[in-house]
């Protein structure tokens, strides 16, 4: 019995590091998809995303594709793949946490901070077109706007900009997140989040373990936040990189 526990707590504990098991061709890199979903997603340890939106979207987009062509095989890792720049693209459960608690509706507006690769932002376009994400890294922003035009993304609006400050012109959402740590919920989102909007977002130090918070925003307009788990997240920074 021992044995056996011991056996499952390493199983959990490797799984992150684990070397890519599969080839390269399209059609394996869907079984890695399937596989990514099945295992990630509903596994052990671990509490399972029940929103079906959610799992197809995640089922669908081609995560390789928002990855640089060298770590492509890392892809469907269950960790989170440098995408350049020092930015990383999140971990697939922490994607599909972070979207499940937006609880988005087709048709919502939905504004994502830390564009990065565009992958999290295509996500969230299979489930409304109407998707608005800020980056501040120039480089990193005119790389995910290609990417998402070239694979079907073309509704996505993106911008280069802090994303502190949110996108004032589109704005109220109904939903907003952040996928870089901030140290406190920035007030210029919280106003741009609608009467009964979510904001998922991260807050904490830099390279430190931070807590993903739920920001709800009630009739009265009043804040109310809770914790979903604790995360490690790249920090929200305030310079514009050229
Ligand atoms: N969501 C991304 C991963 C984001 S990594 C994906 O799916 O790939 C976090 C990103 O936030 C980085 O690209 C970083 O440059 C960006 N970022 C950091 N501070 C920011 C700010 N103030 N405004 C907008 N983007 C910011």
């Amino acid at each position: 019995m021992l044995l056996v526990l011991s056996l499952l707590v390493l199983a959990a504990v490797s799984m992150p590091w684990g070397p890519p098991a599969h080839g390269s061709g399209e059609s394996d890199f869907a079984a890695q998809r399937e596989d990514m979903v099945r295992t990630q997603l509903k596994g052990l340890f671990r509490k399972a995303i029940q929103d079906r939106s959610v799992i197809q979207a995640m089922l669908k987009v081609p995560r390789h594709l928002f990855i640089p062509a060298g770590n492509r095989d890392w892809a469907y890792a269950d960790s989170p793949v440098p995408i350049g720049y020092g930015q990383t693209i999140s971990q697939p459960y922490i994607v599909a946490l972070m979207t499940e608690a937006l609880k988005l509706q087709p048709g919502m507006k939905v504004l994502e901070v830390g564009t990065g690769s565009g992958y999290q932002a295509a996500v969230l376009a299979e489930i409304t077109p109407n998707v608005y994400t800020i980056e501040i890294i120039k480089a990193l922003y005119q790389r995910a706007e290609a990417t998402l035009k070239k694979f079907g993304y073309e509704t996505v609006v993106v911008r280069q900009g802090d994303g502190y400050f949110g996108i004032e012109e589109f704005a109220p959402y109904d939903a907003i997140i952040v996928t870089c740590a901030a140290q406190h919920v920035p007030p210029p989102l919280f106003d741009q989040l609608k009467t009964g909007g979510r904001m998922v977002i991260p807050v904490g130090g830099s390279f430190e373990t931070q807590r993903l918070l739920l920001v709800t925003k009630d009739e009265e307009g009043k804040r109310r936040s809770e914790t979903l788990e604790l995360v490690r997240f790249v920090p929200l920074v305030r310079s514009v990189r050229e």
